[in-house]
């Protein structure tokens, strides 16, 4: 008996490409049950955040005409990334593997085909990842690729040019659960679940109808919610720049005693320009030592899972995996 899939699409507003993503999908799920490669009881699952338009009523109506569809209707709009989570949780208890997309087809469906051979292959997570964005104008390329490199930048580890089209395993989406952040930024988070991952490659293509729900607003609202919410590196450059300035104060002690030596001085300004410069340092100096310890609460607020198990060997167990 093969293993069930559930694909999990989280809708915004969404009535105008509903229709064919839905019949897409279907064919595809079609297929691989056809094929033998997934179970009988894989669906598609579609996350409704709070549309205003007729998402839902789609989806109750595709749902009423085919049991492949299944849907989850959020109590108001959450975002992006929260209706993702909602679909994935629902998804857990009844997966053995769940694929997350967009709604608007951008990411290639065939590439689930390669995913699930990699789960078969024994990979926990697959990534999806962009090979091209011709379809994408310029400026969501280049304002998208920088996103990355700032995050990475910035000490949140990302899988490069990978959104949220990925494939995990029930082990992974239990691992998933265990991260109990309210920030939430799944591609921070998934890398560390850890186990074995794969990545495959795909051509991004243009969104087929409707408009794009992430305008820059939302892109760099999502980019300082990614860092912050991954990361203290911030906090850190705060300390380094106090220490910088620190330096330089006593550079400038050293610099005006030279001067008041030679006699070039007007009274007072020696004192003044180094207190200037070393109050300014000590007080960044130290409040990059205080946002240390608060970065420390922040991370331990989050309560983390500190490990996940990937295999235990019991037994009389001798064979490996
Ligand atoms: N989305 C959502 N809630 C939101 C905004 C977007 O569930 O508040 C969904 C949207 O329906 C789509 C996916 O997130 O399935 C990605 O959005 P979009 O395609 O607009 O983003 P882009 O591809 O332009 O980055
Ligand atoms: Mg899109």
């Amino acid at each position: 008996m093969a293993d069930v899939l559930y694909i999990v699409v989280p809708c915004y507003n969404e009535e105008a490409v509903l229709p064919e993503t839905a019949r897409r999908l279907r064919e595809k799920l079609e297929r691989l049950m056809a094929a033998g490669k997934i179970g009988e009881k894989s669906r598609v699952l579609f996350v409704n955040d709070g549309s205003r338009d007729a998402t839902w009523d789609l989806i109750t109506a595709l749902h009423r005409e085919c049991s492949l569809f299944s849907g989850v209707d959020l109590s108001r709009n959450r975002g992006h990334q929260n209706a993702l989570l909602a679909g994935l949780m629902t998804a857990r208890e009844r997966c053995d593997m769940a694929i997350s997309m967009d709604a608007d087809l951008q990411d290639d469906i065939d590439a689930v085909d390669a995913m699930v051979e990699e789960y078969y292959a024994g990979c926990d997570i697959v990534y999806g990842v962009r090979s091209a964005r011709k379809k994408d104008s310029f400026f969501k390329r280049v304002t998208a690729e920088g996103f990355y490199r700032l995050m990475n930048a910035l000490g949140a580890e990302t899988v490069f040019n990978h959104a949220d089209y990925r494939l995990m395993s029930r082990r992974a989406l239990e691992g998933l659960a265990e991260f109990r952040e309210v920030n939430l930024f799944l591609r921070g988070i998934v890398p560390m679940i850890g186990y074995r991952t794969a990545t495959v490659e795909y051509e991004r293509g243009a969104r087929f109808a409707g408009e794009s729900k992430y305008p820059l607003k939302k892109m760099i609202s999502f980019a300082l919610e990614g860092i912050t919410s991954l990361s203290v590196k911030p906090i850190r450059m705060i300390t380094a720049l106090g220490f910088l300035v620190f330096f330089i104060s006593i550079a400038m002690l050293l610099y005006s005693v030279v001067r008041w030596a030679m006699g070039e001085t007007i009274l007072g300004w020696a004192s003044l320009v180094c207190s200037v410069w070393a109050i300014g340092g000590l007080i960044l100096l130290s409040l990059g030592v205080i946002g240390e310890y608060i970065g420390k609460i922040y991370l331990e607020s989050k309560a983390r899972p500190r490990f996940l198990i990937r295999e235990v060997l019991e037994d009389g167990d001798e064979k490996t995996a």
